[in-house]
């Protein structure tokens, strides 16, 4: 009886959610130059999502009409991944994931197609193989096109529209230049949509100046070049979305939807974002206390976890509503009539010192 009323109240306070991603592995076989995986190097936590983990948000799928199964890692790189795809879409969740497409083998594109996988997005940093293998090192450009060639020919022989492909660009100082060339390869690759966006998780301070926010003496040719690609593709019948390129100082938004959606880390901690995934946090190295850091603005700060609770021994309702996560949340409550200094006052530094509150 206590257990049924548990559910019932469960039920009735549970959220409604956009999204939920899911930090399937933090495994990569990729080496870019700019992401956490490979600036940690030897501190950095290889690990998998159990399956018996995942079972365990079954209960909550039907509080999202989307699963990503993404966090910092490949996911093609769980042993269990086409299982898991398989569970959400049985319970009939849109359900997706970006990779760096090194994987995506004959066999692996004809499971995805099988399962009815959504969305796949393709993580890209240029237009030329010279270009996106130096920074996406561990990756290459050539086998990419030629894998997403396949996806599809075999989309065409199925005469599926699934999984679509979403190319996921991010922009550099030093790849700008290629991102016009955008277009003709997502028609080359059956892209219907393309989201450019920044690099706002700055580890190595070397990494400063290829933020293109902080480049504030060409922004009218960033602007300019970025409306000229979206009405382009936007005349293609592309959705062309871009961040930036400026920074709002002001904003008290987040690109990151945390209102309406959450990660949940591959030990199950709900995180409101991937930037405050305590698997940044980690160490293997013994004896190494130092907490990582980010630089922003100039200045150096350590990298802060938040879990608000864990889906092994809580509900997704009962974390979603407690107190501490809902005051994380309230800042961002694009109603409020409070001032920016108030709302900034009332932010996690996490968040003040963050470039996607800036608009990045
Ligand atoms: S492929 Fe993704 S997870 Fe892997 S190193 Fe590159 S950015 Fe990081
Ligand atoms: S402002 Fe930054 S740290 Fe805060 S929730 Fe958004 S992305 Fe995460």
């Amino acid at each position: 009886m206590f257990k049924w009323f548990k559910r019932q109240l469960d039920t009735i306070k549970s959220p409604t959610l956009d999204w939920v991603q899911v930090e399937v592995t933090t495994l990569c076989n990729g080496a870019c130059i700019y992401c956490p995986h490979t600036l940690m190097g030897k501190r950095w936590t290889n690990k998998q999502m159990p399956i018996d983990l995942f079972y365990k948000l079954i209960p909550f799928l039907k509080y999202t009409d989307m699963v990503y199964l993404q966090g910092w890692g490949e996911p093609l790189l769980n042993n269990n991944i086409f299982e898991m795809i398989r569970i959400c879409k049985d319970r009939g969740r849109r359900t997706g994931f970006t990779t760096n497409g090194m994987l995506l083998t004959e066999e692996t594109i004809r499971k995805l197609v099988d399962l009815e996988l959504d969305i796949i997005g393709i993580s890209l940093a240029g237009t030329t193989a010279p270009t996106h293998n130096h920074i996406r090192k561990g990756t290459d450009f050539n086998k990419l096109v030629s894998n997403l060639e396949l996806l599809c020919k075999i989309k065409a022989e199925r005469k599926t529209p699934v999984p679509a492909v979403h190319l996921a660009y991010l922009i550099l100082k030093s790849n700008f230049h290629e991102l016009k060339e955008i277009l003709p390869l997502a028609k080359r690759v059956g892209a219907k949509q393309i989201v450019a966006s920044n690099l706002t998780l700055i580890i190595d301070s070397k990494l400063t100046t290829e933020a293109i926010f902080n480049d504030t003496r060409r922004m009218d040719y960033y602007s300019i070049a970025l409306e000229e690609i979206k009405d382009k593709a936007a005349s293609e019948n592309i959705i062309f979305d871009y961040h930036g390129p400026g920074l709002d100082n002001a904003s008290g938004c987040c690109r990151e939807n945390v209102r309406h959606a959450c990660v949940i880390n591959v030990e199950g901690e709900v995180v409101p974002c991937v930037l405050t995934d305590p698997v940044l946090c980690k160490t293997r190295e013994p004896g190494n206390g130092n907490p990582p850091c980010y630089i922003f603005k100039g200045h150096s700060f350590p990298i802060k976890g938040i879990s608000f609770g864990n889906i092994q021994n809580e509900t997704l309702t009962h974390i979603w509503n407690k107190k501490e996560y809902s005051g994380f949340r309230e800042p961002f409550k694009p109603e409020l009539t409070k001032s920016p200094e108030q709302i900034l006052s009332e932010m996690p530094q996490c968040c003040v010192k963050c470039y996607k509150r800036l608009g990045a």
